[in-house]
């Protein structure tokens, strides 16, 4: 018989957990696969842990990786593709914000149709603040038009992928992972279901507005080298167009020989300018940092335990 290994990471999810777990059994009782559950306790300050301790103790095929502290879903989906022994892998939310009731017909996707993936994607914004989605719109737009990779709007991380394709996802080591791309650029053939977004169960979202932010400029950081353009380009036009001026000015003055004055706009133009400088000279830094912390080859997690 086949396993699938379901990856959950959870971030103080106590009340979720055994939610989660009876309705997992629950919508997938008829499936003909073995499951293997890895929680990833993602230094949770709750009775997260208590919670996942209880359901080891009813079920032997519950593992829990316990990490030394919060080190985020992306290090934590990581930890659980590295423990998962199935021949399948599945990436689920605790907050039953992913249906497992898809699972059956994410399965008959790979089995039957031959995909490597079934991936899903939720095509309403269904109960987010309107400024959250208006923002992410504009960033979907935005990583799309100057990356290569293929960042799908609205995606979710909740996939089931094949063994050949967790090796793939397993084999890019880098440390600010930004698992959107990293599904996308490893290839496969993947399949899209839609369902409409869910509200979470239990607890509440670990999302603020400013992790989000601070979560896209690593993704276009990581997967565009775009931004790094901006400069050269910016640079070439403000050339251009103090060319032209020169021109203009020193036609005027010796035709006319009126004298140029202008002092106000001298300084909006210094202004202009210091401000484009400073700008280009972020974007190089935030390459630079990124490339700094990949260099210093620091683990990814680090687990207290593992059962
Ligand atoms: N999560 C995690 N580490 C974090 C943040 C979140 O392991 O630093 C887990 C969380 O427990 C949940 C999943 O990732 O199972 C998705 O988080 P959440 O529901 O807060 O995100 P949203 O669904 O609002 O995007
Ligand atoms: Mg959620």
């Amino acid at each position: 018989m086949e396993t699938i290994s379901i990856i959950v990471p959870c971030l103080n999810e106590q009340e979720a957990i055994p939610l989660f777990y009876e309705a997992f059994l629950k919508d997938t009782a008829g499936m003909d696969t073995a499951f293997e559950f890895w929680f990833i306790d993602d230094g949770s300050t709750d009775g997260t842990m208590a919670a996942l301790r209880a359901l080891r103790s009813a079920d032997e095929r519950v593992h829990f990786i316990s990490f030394s502290r919060n080190f985020g879903k992306e290090s934590a989906m990581y930890a659980g593709m590295q423990a998962a022994t199935g021949d399948y892998v599945a990436i689920m939310d605790v907050d039953l914000q992913d249906p497992p009731a898809l699972l059956p017909q994410m399965l008959n996707g790979i089995r039957a149709e031959g995909y490597d993936c079934v991936a899903t994607r939720r095509v309403t914004r269904k109960g987010e603040p309107k400024v959250r989605s208006f923002f992410a719109r504009a960033f979907y737009r935005l990583i799309n038009r100057i990356s290569k990779t293929e960042i799908v709007d609205g995606a979710r991380d909740f996939r089931l992928m094949t063994r050949q394709m967790v090796e793939s996802i397993l084999s890019l080591g880098e440390v600010s992972r930004f698992s959107k791309g990293i599904f996308s650029w490893v290839g496969y053939r993947t399949k899209w279901l839609e369902y409409e977004n869910i509200e979470r169960v239990a607890g509440e979202s670990k999302w603020s507005f400013w992790k989000l932010l601070l979560y896209s400029i690593d993704g276009i950081i990581g997967f565009s080298t775009a931004p790094l353009a901006i400069a050269s380009v910016v640079g070439v036009l403000f050339c251009l167009i103090a060319f032209v001026l020169i021109l203009f000015f020193f036609f005027k003055t010796i035709i006319w020989g009126d004298p140029v004055a202008g002092f106000p706009a001298t300084i909006c133009i210094i202004l202009l300018l210091g401000g484009i400088q400073l700008f280009c000279v972020g974007i190089l830094g935030q390459y630079l940092s990124k490339t700094y912390l990949e260099t210093k080859r620091r683990p990814i997690y680090i687990a207290r335990e593992k059962q």
